[in-house]
Parts: structure tokens; C-alpha cells; sequence
């Protein structure tokens, strides 16, 4: 049996080698993970951070839990070694493998978004430090001895800045290091948040207020899965509310998750609740600088950080006892992600919480229909706040019909919009018009030959931006300087800008009222978030009068001095081939009406329109939001819309039109749908080309009990594979349809 002893060349794998190799998920766009071989020493749990190489370079995965298959290159690697980096729990793998199941994107590209950086170096590199050891030095020179003086104070000191102190070259600090006078030694980092203190400074609340706080925080003491819909109209103090739950789960322990829409706003509220706990919490979103993001992701891990705030990636994070999730704003549509991993954060943050066992609470002034019928069938618990604090009364709501007050020529707002703006910035108050349109214009139009000027790269117009000098593309971001003469007829000073945007707003309060200071809120203004941040403190002390701002002034600002909005175009969002966009329309306004009179001052809200008897602005008007709710529910279910059935749109796409509308037709082809499932279309999408590529649109509609994800899954591996440039995507519950 020599051959036991003498191991040929080819040899199949023993059946101890086998044993010894594990799953390793990689953060690419695979569905699987791939077979390596486990070095003897090494032990490598399931959820470990390793290193692997991967092709000819190196790759950072994490030894995932099924059966795995062998690299595609045939012969088995081996890992190269564990990282220094929290491990992922077993309930965090479990969060990624349904999110990769639910969406149907591969599940390395889901576990992307839960590795803080998926490169190889991914260690924080110790902070060094150097002080006096106590040794004396074989010889003393000067430089020698300018060190020694400063090193005498017995602190420790960053050797680049005792060199500089010094005035000496760190190499004389490295020779001092060598003869043991100084010695290094490892500094701690600042810790990323400071334990947030339950009873720092805590409101007294009203009845309303008391009780459901007393429901949340018997959810949290339970310490099992729950989920409670917070409804409080704008004002009434949900914020405050929720908070003594964060307080409660404090006490308990557990790790905290606050989920806001919007970065921009963070900050905000990062001061909000240190005035409540007398310390910020941890925050995360995209705009965190590296080494920040590397500590609060470890501080997470470790259990150190206890209060996360931050935008719908922070979902992905490493919890050590995750016990409350909140989703502040549920209602709003940027908790959607549309590009990479199609995910909705509210549901996804509901299934984070019943893995974890944890509490989650969905605040709103205008609930999602998902989420108010999920209430009405007993699966959430419903809390309502129906008053606002200390008694201010909700705005009072008009609307006015723009088919009869016409604003004068080339301005936009209406005679009675003008006047009641009179009215309140003579009495010292401020007025907010809302429009959510960026830029100074939508489009620009030739009026010698009619040219409009459009994106290049999609089927879009492009928008003025007149501080910018430029024409900008709100899809793919293209730029280009406002040419000087028509590009089609060549004609000059015929180029024309037609409709407004923000910008073309401030320009008729320039002129209306030239000396009341007027800003504007966009999110594309220069100065970034500090300017916005800074701009909405000035805003709430009242060091401003008019405030001109897109979708951003919508959400969850309290400005105290504030009594009249305008909406400059209420019929903006009334019409679309998107099934919410009646619901949609209805909150937007609703919130936007809501920022008037949050203090004692009565406020007003004024929407323009030319459809007043629409039924979004008919519910506004009438201030009755369930008959709305009531009516928009049964459209729903009587259609098979969400929540009553599902959707997932498959948008084909390639830089050639041909190729796009033909597969398109060819996956409709293959479809043959049971008898539960209808396919619609191909349809070429409203933006029918996108960053040069061209696009078709499918939409599944099926029944709510319905695996649609099993269902879609066999129906695209009837495909051919390779098809070039052509992309599927899929989006399972759709929230845009263009
Ligand atoms: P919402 O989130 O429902 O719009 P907020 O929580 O922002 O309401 O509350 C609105 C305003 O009222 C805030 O300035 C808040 O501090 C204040 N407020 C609410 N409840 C209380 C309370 N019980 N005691 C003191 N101030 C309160
Ligand atoms: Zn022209
Ligand atoms: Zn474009």
C-alpha cells in the first residue's frame, strides 16, 4: 500500500482535506460562497473576517455557514488569515441571507453593504505614543537634550510632534526610543460616543404623551419582537415620545438603532437628543470620514457605542445587543434604496428587529397605507398622538384656484399668495413656500426654433442652475456650461427659461419683497451640509424671513416663528404612472402644511393649484386624512395594489436599443405565468434612456400570499446567460416607476 505513503501528483481531494475547507462569502456579485481550504492552526467560526486570495489579488470575505462550491478556478486556495475585524453574528448572517432572498440581489453584494470597507486593509493603525522611560542616555547632546526637556513633564507625546516641539528630526527620538530613555506605547482612541445618560434631562409629558410612552417601554422590557406605529400629527411630540423608549432600552442595556431619512438632518437631531441624554449618539451615513466610520462600526461590535444614529445603511452595522430600532418619518420615500441592493429600510428594519428579538417603533404624522394597514390587522400596535404640544392649533389649510388668480407675467406666485405674505412678514413672522424643483428652471427652450435643451446621456431636459453658470442633469448628474447661443439655430438671446425652481423663486421675492432676507434650503446648494446646517439654526432663531425650499423642509423641522406656507405647485406629484403617488402627494403636503404655527401663532398653509377638486387636496382641505386613507385603502385592494398584492418590476437595459426592447420582448416570452400572476408590458420606461443606456419596463403583479421571488428566480434562469452589455434589474415592491 505504498501509495497511502506516496501521494500522487493528482490526487482527488482526501476526505480530510474536504473537511478542512470552509465557505467564504465575498462582498461581490456572487450568490454563493466559495470553497477555501482552512490552514491547520487556524480556527475560523463561522462569521470570521478573512483574507483570500482571489484570482491574482487578495480579498477580504467572511466564512459564511452552507455548502459552499470551489473557487471557479478549479483548484482549492487556502485562506491567508483571519482579520482584525468584528466577527458578524449569527444573527446579522441570518439578516443577509433573507435581505439577499427577499430582493433577489446576490448575497455578496448584501453583505457589501454590512462590511465596513470591503478592501484587504482594513486595520486601524494603532496610535503610537512616546514618554520618558527613565534610562539615562549613553551621550546628551543638544538635540538630545530640547527633547528630554519637553519629555520631562512625563506626558506622552505623538513622536511627530515631540520632533516638532523640539525642533529636532524624529530620528533623534527613534535613537532615544533604542537606548530605552523613551518608550512607545499605545494610545487609546476618543471613544466614538459617550454613554448617553437615560435620565439626563427628562420632559414632563402630557397624558397622551405618558401613555404611549408607557407602551413602548413595556415593549422594550419584554425584550422580544414587537412593532408599534407611533401616529402623531406634526408637533405633537413623537420625537419626545420615542425618546423614553431609547431611555428604557438604556436602562435595559441594549443597543439603540434611530433611522432618519435624510442626511442632512442628522446633525439636528445628533443636538436633540444630547439636550435629551447630554450626549450625541453615534452617528453613520455615507458622508463619515474613514477612520470615524472604522470606529463606530468597532464601537457597534463591541457593545461601546450604545446609540446609533443614522440613514438606512446603518441597518447593515455589527450590533452586539441590538434591542430597539426606530424608523423616524416611516412615511417617507428615501428609505428606499434604487440603485445596488433594491431594499425598502422601514420593512427591512421591522426584519433586522424580528431576528434580533428587538423592539421597533415607526413614527409618523402621515403613516405609510403599508404600515396603517398592518396596524388595522392587529400585526402592529397602533399609538396615536392626536393633539400637538401645549396646545397650538393645526394650521388652517386653504387652497387657492390658479385657473382664476393668475400671477402676473414671468412671476409664479398667485395675488392672495402675495398678500397673506404681506400680512405675516409684517407682523415679524416667517413664510416657507415650498416647490420641490432644484435649479432656477426645469427647461430651457428655444423660442426662434424650439430646441429644448436635453441631457445627452438621458432622455431628461436639463436644469438651469444659475448660481453655477450651468445646465445639469438631475439624473446622471451631466453638467454643462449655458451655452450662448441656441445649438440648433444658433440664435442668440433666444434661449429661454421656462417654469421655476427654487432659484427662480428667490429671484421674485427679490423683487416682491427686496428688503426681507430670504434663503434657500436645497440639498445641492455649495456649502454642503454645514451651510444647510448652519441655515436651519439661523431659520428657528428667527434671523431670516423667507425660506424657499425643496422636498428637505418637509421633514421634521421645528421653526418656532414660522406661520405661513405656500405651496407654489400642489399639483406637482398629482399625476404619474405610480401607484402611491396620490398617497405620496397627500403626506407631502400634509407634512409641509404642518411646519406652520408650530408654536402659539395660528398658521396657515395656501396651496396653488389647478385641479382644486383633485381628491389629494379635497382630503387636505377637509382635514379629514382617514376618509383619504379610507378611500386610497379600498382603490388598493380593489386594484390587487401593495399591501394587498405584490409587485416587482424588471427594468431590461443596454446601450443598444434594439437589444433592450428584443430581450425585453424575449423575457415577457418566457414569462408564462401562473394563473396568480400577471406580467405587464415591456413598456419603454418614462426615461427611456439612462446614462446611455436604454430601457424597458416589466411589472409582476401578484397576490400577497405568492412567492413572487421563487417565481421571478426560475423565470430569469430561463435566460440565456451572457448577453453582453444587457442588464436585468430587478426591484421587488417598487417605489418609482420611471
Ligand atoms: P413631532 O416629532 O411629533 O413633530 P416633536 O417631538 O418635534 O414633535 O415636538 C414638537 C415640539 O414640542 C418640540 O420642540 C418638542 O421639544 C416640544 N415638546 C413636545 N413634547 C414636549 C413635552 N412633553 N415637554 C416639553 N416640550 C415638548
Ligand atoms: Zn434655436
Ligand atoms: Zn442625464
Amino acid at each position: 500500500m505504498s501509495d497511502l505513503f506516496q501521494p500522487l501528483p493528482d490526487q482527488p481531494p482526501s476526505p480530510e482535506a474536504a473537511l478542512s475547507t470552509v465557505p467564504v462569502l465575498l462582498p461581490l456579485a456572487l450568490d454563493e460562497a466559495f470553497s477555501y481550504r482552512k490552514p491547520e492552526p487556524m480556527s475560523l467560526p463561522a462569521g470570521t473576517v478573512v483574507a483570500v486570495p482571489l484570482g491574482t489579488r487578495e480579498a477580504v470575505g467572511v466564512v459564511w455557514d452552507e455548502e459552499a462550491s470551489p473557487a471557479p478556478s478549479g483548484s482549492l486556495k487556502s485562506i491567508l488569515h483571519p482579520m482584525d475585524a468584528p466577527p458578524l453574528s449569527d444573527k446579522l448572517r441570518r439578516f443577509i441571507d433573507w435581505v439577499s432572498r427577499y430582493t433577489l440581489a446576490p448575497k455578496g453584494m448584501v453583505l457589501r453593504m454590512a462590511l465596513n470597507k470591503p478592501e484587504a486593509e482594513r486595520v486601524e493603525r494603532p496610535r503610537l505614543a512616546v514618554r520618558l522611560a527613565g534610562s539615562q542616555p549613553k551621550r546628551l547632546t543638544p538635540a538630545r537634550q530640547k527633547v528630554l526637556a519637553i519629555a520631562a513633564s512625563g506626558l506622552a507625546y505623538a513622536k511627530q510632534a515631540l520632533a516638532e516641539e523640539a525642533g529636532v528630526s524624529t530620528s533623534v527620538i527613534d535613537g532615544l526610543i533604542d537606548e530605552g530613555t523613551l518608550e512607545t506605547l499605545v494610545l487609546a482612541a476618543d471613544p466614538v460616543a459617550l454613554p448617553p445618560d437615560p435620565d439626563h434631562h427628562k420632559p414632563v409629558l402630557s397624558p397622551d404623551q405618558q401613555s404611549a410612552a408607557d407602551q413602548l417601554q413595556k415593549k422594550v422590557q419584554a425584550k422580544s419582537f414587537s412593532v408599534s406605529l407611533l401616529e402623531g400629527v406634526t408637533g405633537s411630540g413623537k420625537t419626545e415620545v420615542y425618546f423614553e423608549a431609547v431611555a428604557e432600552a438604556l436602562k435595559q442595556g441594549q443597543q439603540i438603532l434611530i433611522l432618519v431619512p435624510e442626511i442632512a438632518l442628522t446633525a439636528l437631531f445628533l443636538d436633540r437628543f444630547a439636550r435629551r441624554f447630554g450626549t450625541r449618539p453615534a452617528e453613520w451615513h455615507s458622508n463619515l470620514a474613514g477612520r470615524k466610520r472604522e470606529r463606530v462600526y468597532a464601537a457597534l461590535a463591541s457593545g461601546e457605542a450604545r446609540v446609533v444614529a443614522g440613514a438606512r445603511s446603518a441597518l447593515f452595522l455589527p450590533y452586539s445587543n441590538l434591542g430597539l430600532i426606530i424608523v423616524d418619518e416611516e412615511h417617507e420615500g428615501a428609505y428606499k434604496q434604487e440603485d445596488g441592493v433594491h431594499y425598502h429600510a422601514r420593512d427591512m428594519a421591522v426584519v433586522r428587529g424580528k431576528i434580533e428579538d428587538a423592539s421597533v417603533i415607526l413614527a409618523s404624522a402621515t403613516p405609510s397605507l403599508e404600515s396603517r394597514v398592518n396596524a388595522a390587522q392587529g400585526r402592529y400596535t397602533h399609538l396615536l398622538l392626536p393633539d400637538r404640544y401645549g396646545g397650538s392649533a393645526m394650521p388652517h389649510i386653504e387652497a387657492i384656484d390658479m385657473r382664476q388668480q393668475q400671477p402676473d407675467k414671468g412671476f409664479w406666485l398667485s395675488p392672495p399668495l402675495v398678500h397673506a405674505m404681506q400680512e405675516t412678514l409684517e407682523r415679524g413672522e416667517q413664510c416657507l413656500l415650498y416647490l420641490n424643483r432644484r435649479g432656477y428652471a426645469p427647461l430651457t427652450l428655444c423660442r426662434g426654433c424650439g430646441h429644448r435643451m436635453q441631457c445627452p446621456n438621458c432622455s431628461a431636459w436639463l436644469v438651469e442652475h444659475r448660481h453655477r453658470r450651468a445646465l445639469m442633469c438631475h439624473h446622471c448628474g451631466h453638467l454643462e456650461r449655458m451655452p450662448d447661443t441656441c445649438p440648433s439655430c444658433q440664435a442668440s438671446d433666444k434661449l429661454a427659461p421656462c417654469g421655476p425652481g427654487v432659484e427662480r423663486l428667490a429671484e421674485e421675492m427679490a423683487t416682491l419683497f427686496p428688503d426681507k432676507r430670504c434663503l434657500v434650503l436645497s440639498s445641492d446648494m455649495p456649502g454642503g451640509m454645514e451651510r444647510l446646517q448652519r441655515e436651519l439654526q439661523e431659520i428657528a432663531s428667527g434671523q431670516c424671513d423667507i425660506i424657499i425650499g425643496t422636498q428637505l423642509v418637509a421633514k421634521g423641522h421645528h421653526f418656532p416663528q414660522l406661520s405661513l406656507v405656500g405651496v407654489v405647485d400642489g399639483d406637482l406629484g398629482l399625476v404619474s404612472g405610480d401607484p402611491r403617488a396620490a398617497e405620496r402627494s397627500f403626506q407631502v403636503l400634509q407634512q409641509v402644511s404642518g411646519r406652520a404655527g408650530r408654536e402659539k401663532t395660528n398658521g396657515r398653509a395656501l396651496i396653488q393649484t389647478y385641479q382644486p377638486d383633485h381628491p389629494v387636496i379635497k382630503a387636505l382641505l377637509s382635514g379629514d386624512a382617514t376618509q383619504f386613507y379610507t378611500a386610497e385603502q379600498a382603490m388598493r385592494q380593489q386594484a390587487g395594489l401593495p399591501p394587498f398584492g405584490r409587485l416587482a418590476a424588471l427594468i431590461v437595459t443596454s446601450p443598444d436599443r434594439k437589444q433592450a426592447e428584443e430581450m425585453a420582448r424575449r423575457l415577457a416570452r418566457l414569462a408564462e405565468p401562473p394563473p396568480e400572476v400577471v406580467v405587464l408590458g415591456p413598456a419603454e420606461a418614462p426615461i427611456a434612456k439612462l446614462r446611455n443606456r436604454y430601457r424597458f419596463r416589466l411589472l409582476v403583479k401578484t397576490s400577497r400570499q405568492f412567492d413572487i421571488q421563487t417565481w421571478i428566480r426560475s423565470w430569469l434562469a430561463r435566460m440565456p446567460k451572457n448577453n453582453g452589455q444587457l442588464r436585468i434589474t430587478v426591484d421587488i415592491d417598487p417605489y418609482s416607476f420611471f
